[in-house]
């Protein structure tokens, strides 16, 4: 499997626990690099086995990160995005279902002639192949690969092997190894414990992957003392130990680890030039989130909020507008299975100055969601509706303002008598999984609009994530009354943004703004959305 290839390899492994944040780590390379000149791109690799987490539900996984490209992937993919700013690609988040996928495909149609079809080296080449991928589709410098989960899991071994393997296809000196690890602080004698980390990164050396640099996720800072056993156990220099903290904000992760001296650990055993970042950017950000003038309260109204992870990308879009207003947007959770009717509405709706709601799928809390829209267009109060939360404003407008009392989506009522949402017609009798309307879509701005107000241009592109539409039957129904259309796809003439004249600030988007927002660039409708809701008070 030998072939040139100019780019180099960071491989980030978790270990002893789950949930440490490797993600965030490995986002926060990407910044450190970037910053140093360097290019990057960062990917990641997820072990289970569904071929993307486009038909997961967020419960358990948390929301699904939609790339330009329309890939459905891992929220980490999120992070990166934000971190970095650097665009990624559908081939940048490979799970073990993509993986076998192909492989059996392959077999199928006779592609490994007759031979016997094994993990090793089949499963690993193809895992190889697609962490190359990387490498041969980008310009990147580095390619920093995340893998998911936890060194010893079943699940993980031929990701594992594939990237110990790598190390021959590309070259030692081409790649390293980051495991990052949890040192538990046990109260009861005072101390951070070194054990389970020693033991995972034995395990790591069980695969034949020694280390380069060894991360700790750790409550208190690392004492000397510390670093020296486990530079000792671990093989590895004092300087590469980097003392990872819970930090009060994921943006702040990046600054600490670089004065750790991550990024100059990194340029040495990368052997690339060893420059001083430029932080300055961020650091003010980091700066202004941490100083603002005020709170401001939002609720956000959807059916999945016991997992805030679920509507991660909204929410880091509110903290960037509001960071831009030097405000803290603080968030209210609202079950829209909670609210019932409009006094439920006041009572939980009350006590917010905007209103938020974001995307969803079928029946559960719709109503609530309905009640919702109605009570931010009645009170005048600044209401945001994205993609699902569109599709409702849209309902509760024709149920309530044109009087088409059984006004529905066909997602929500198949045989209501006014469709005002209905299902595109290609989408009719297609298959789950990654046929919904995916990826950047153009959409064209009308002037004298709330949108044209944020965006300032005429011509944009979002990532959409949909099956369901507005239905142009209704279109001047709508428009005869006080429901604007500020946005519309030229190639497909769909609605894509609606608002409300004689309101301070009714929108709904069918894309999901959300995922184009970075903490220091934030998307102009969130950015106007939370200037709304300062105007409240
Ligand atoms: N369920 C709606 C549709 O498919 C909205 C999807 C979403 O909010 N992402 O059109």
């Amino acid at each position: 499997m030998k072939e040139k290839i100019n780019s180099k390899f960071i491989f980030i492994t978790g270990g002893v626990v789950s949930s440490l944040g490797k993600g965030i780590a490995a986002a926060s390379i990407g910044l450190l690099l970037k910053s140093r000149g360097v290019k990057v791109i960062n990917q990641k690799f997820d072990p289970y086995l569904n071929i993307d987490p486009g038909t997961m539900n967020p419960i358990q996984h948390g929301e699904v990160y939609v790339t330009e490209d329309g890939g459905e992937t891992d929220l980490d993919l999120g992070h990166y995005e934000r971190f970095t700013d650097v665009p990624v690609h559908r081939y940048n988040n490979t799970t073990a279902g993509k993986v076998y996928l192909a492989i059996l495909d392959r077999e199928r149609s006779g592609g490994y002639k007759g031979n016997t079809v094994q993990v090793i080296p089949h499963v690993t080449d193809e895992i190889q192949s697609r962490i190359l991928e990387a490498a041969r589709k980008t310009d990147a410098d580095v390619i920093i690969t995340e893998v998911g989960g936890t060194v010893g899991d079943i699940e993980s071994l031929p990701f594992i092997e594939a990237i110990r393997q790598i190390k021959y296809t590309v070259g030692r000196d081409n790649c390293i190894f980051i495991h990052l690890g949890l040192l538990p602080y046990l109260k009861e004698c005072g101390e951070l414990k070194t054990k389970p980390m020693q033991h995972s990164v034995k395990e790591l050396l069980g695969f034949g992957i020694q280390p380069d640099i060894i991360m700790c996720r750790s409550e208190k800072s690392l004492t000397r003392a510390i670093r020296q056993k486990l530079g000792l156990f671990c093989n590895v220099s004092q300087e590469a130990i980097i003392e990872n903290l819970s930090a009060k904000s994921i943006y702040e992760v990046p600054l600490m680890l670089e004065k750790e001296g991550l990024g100059k650990v990194l340029c040495k055993v990368l052997a690339l030039p060893e420059t001083e970042p430029d932080l300055e950017d961020w650091k003010l950000m980091v700066h202004r989130y941490y100083h603002p003038d005020r709170d401001v309260h939002v609720a956000l109204v959807g059916k999945y909020v016991e997992l805030h992870d679920a509507y991660l990308s909204v929410v880091e879009a509110l903290t960037a507008a509001g960071i831009f207003h030097n405000v803290r947007v603080k968030i209210d959770w609202v079950d829209s299975e909670k609210i019932v009717d409009m006094d439920s509405a006041e009572e939980i709706l009350g006590k917010v100055a905007g209103i938020i709601v974001p995307g969803g799928f079928g029946d559960r809390g719709t109503n609530g969601m309905i009640f919702a829209a109605q009570y931010a267009r009645e009170k005048k109060v600044p209401y945001f509706g994205i993609c699902f939360g569109m599709q409702i404003a849209v309902v509760e407008f024709a149920r309530n303002v044109l009087g088409l009392v059984d006004a529905n989506s066909t997602e929500l009522n198949p045989t209501t008598e006014h469709p005002v949402i209905d299902l595109m017609p290609d989408q009719q009798g297609v298959k789950l999984g990654g046929t919904l309307r995916l990826g950047m879509c153009r959409c064209l701005i009308t002037e004298g609009t709330l949108a044209e107000k944020a965006y300032k241009v005429h011509d944009i592109q979002e990532r959409h994530r949909n099956r369901y539409e507005f239905n142009n039957v209704y279109r001047e129904q709508f428009e005869n009354s006080k429901m604007r259309f500020s946005g519309r796809n030229p190639d497909r003439n769909l609605i894509e943004i609606v608002e409300l004249s004689e309101h301070p600030w009714f929108v709904g988007i069918q894309f999901h703004a959300e995922f184009a927002s970075r903490p220091n660039r934030p998307h102009p409708l969130f950015k106007d959305f939370v200037g709304a809701v300062m105007e409240m008070n």
